[in-house]
């Protein structure tokens, strides 16, 4: 995790501060707000700041869910709507799992609401460093899984699956519970 953070992660800020420094009309912006402004992005840098952006926000987002010592399962109206969608918190670990092992190549899962479906549960996985602020509907991220081989590879060498299987053991469910409040309250957040 700490090489993790200060070298992978790292390296997408450094790339996306580089790649926007000749542009002072896209300083000063959160990282979020650039991400969803991308296609008035400059055209000669809007792919890059996608990739370098993307990575940077998708990291962002995944610290904040990780936390050894919150809770272990899902409470309140988190739990119920878990429940409601995917039939049970142990059903729906199964299918974030599959659909993880299932993704093709380098890339993130995610459980997002879906607000204009009064903020029904949906698991969705994204390529490369693609993010859901970038999504044509709108998909706010409760919980988010990294699939890169960087992610897994020192521990689990290629078995994506045991590392989507133990990525439940650091997930701080309240974390992803206030996310959920929040989301609902129209406080959409990275
Ligand atoms: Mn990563």
């Amino acid at each position: 995790m700490r090489l993790h953070h200060d070298a992978h992660h790292r390296g997408y800020v450094d790339k996306l501060n580089a790649v926007l420094e000749p542009y002072p009309a896209w300083h000063g912006l959160t990282v979020e707000a650039l991400l969803r402004r991308i296609d008035e992005v400059p055209e000669p840098i809007r792919a890059t700041v996608r990739n370098q952006g993307g990575g940077h926000a998708n990291h962002h987002f995944f610290w904040k869910i990780l936390g050894g010592y919150g809770a272990k399962a899902p409470s309140a109206d988190l739990a119920a709507a878990i429940d409601r969608e995917f039939g049970s918190f142990e059903q729906f670990k199964a299918k974030f799992e599959a659909a993880g092992v299932a993704h093709f190549g380098s890339g993130w899962a995610f459980l997002v609401a879906r607000p204009q479906r009064n903020f029904a549960l949906e698991i969705l996985t994204l390529p490369n460093q693609e993010s859901v602020l970038t999504l044509p509907e709108p998909a706010p991220g409760l919980l988010i899984c990294d699939l890169w081989e960087h992610a897994y590879y020192l521990r689990y060498q290629n078995r994506r699956s045991a590392w989507l299987h133990a990525f439940w053991d650091i997930v701080d469910w309240d974390v992803v519970g206030d996310r959920f409040d929040g989301i609902r309250a129209g406080r959409t957040q990275l």
